[in-house]
């Protein structure tokens, strides 16, 4: 089983390669830049990337890289929208540099326009930035959303709708289980039922699972993690998820409200004590 948690990259990348197997975690996420800004970054450093680069190839390790949460790829604004295509394109050199296999992106705001508009926005974003992008290797994964605000992406026909017109090779799916749940799409007692898990185009784009609990109950709409076994997903929604058959292959991660980056070695070991 790959499983892992969002780590800090703040003493460098390869710092955290090194700190995933201290954690029980053979697979991690970093935010690409820092998660409340996109300019004024500082340059990537090759040397540690690469570094960082043969550490997980050593080691065994897999990893993701997350956008800045200010990305917003249906956005009306296109100051904003202009800035979160070059941010994702920059993303994308990163993760390429760093050897990881992704970039997860949320589904965009449109803030006051249809949805639909919204879908259209975002694929035509995903559209420019496959166009500039020269990376190997590396694909865009879009997240589902828990339908906070204007978010597009919560319902299964809206994830699917901004991803069908790219190769699946490029543009795939990270599924996050706090934000299904909270959107109502990934249901108590009925966590195996969920239809994308039985819908192959799902299942071939799906390369990431955000493994969290929610604070919040079923259909409340809003994006709260909580500590596994802790919330609303409990022992039970975690164990169904992880010991599902059709998900073995995919890597977990967990982005958990812990203390401190610690603290992910109970997590990741409270996910291992549930496995059938
Ligand atoms: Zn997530
Ligand atoms: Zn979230």
């Amino acid at each position: 089983m790959r499983i892992g948690c969002h780590l800090s990259v703040a003493k460098g990348f390869a710092a955290a390669v090194k700190v995933a197997p201290t954690l029980g975690a053979n697979a991690f996420q970093y935010f690409t830049k820092n998660p409340r800004g996109f300019r004024h970054q500082k340059p990537l450093d090759r040397l540690d990337a690469d570094r960082g680069r043969a550490l997980m190839a050593e080691l065994d390790i897999v990893a993701v890289g997350h956008t800045p949460y200010l990305i917003n790829l249906a956005t009306p604004d296109d100051d904003l929208y202009q800035a979160s295509i070059e941010a994702l394109v920059q993303d994308l050199i990163i993760a390429e540099a760093r050897g990881t296999y992704g970039v997860v992106v949320h589904c965009g705001k449109p803030k006051a326009e249809p949805r639909d508009w919204g879908v259209e926005r975002m694929q035509q974003a995903l559209r420019r930035v496959l166009e500039e992008n020269r990376t190997e290797g590396v694909m865009i994964l879009v997240e589902n959303t828990a339908g906070q605000g204007s978010e597009i992406g919560s319902s299964l026909d809206e994830l699917m709708a901004i991803v069908e017109p790219f190769p699946p090779d490029q543009v795939g799916i990270c599924f996050d289980t706090q934000h299904a749940f909270a959107a109502g799409i990934l249901t108590p007692d009925d966590w195996s039922g969920f239809p994308g898990f039985r819908d192959a185009a799902f299942m071939g784009r799906l390369k990431a699972i955000h493994l969290n609990d929610s604070k919040v109950p079923f259909g409340a709409r809003k994006d709260r993690h909580e500590l596994i076994g802790q919330g609303y997903l409990g022992r039970d929604g975690i164990a169904a998820i992880v010991n599902d058959p059709r998900l073995e292959a995919i890597p977990f991660y967990l982005e958990t409200p812990v203390a401190e980056e610690r603290q992910y070695a109970e997590e990741i070991a409270a996910v291992k004590a549930l496995l059938a």
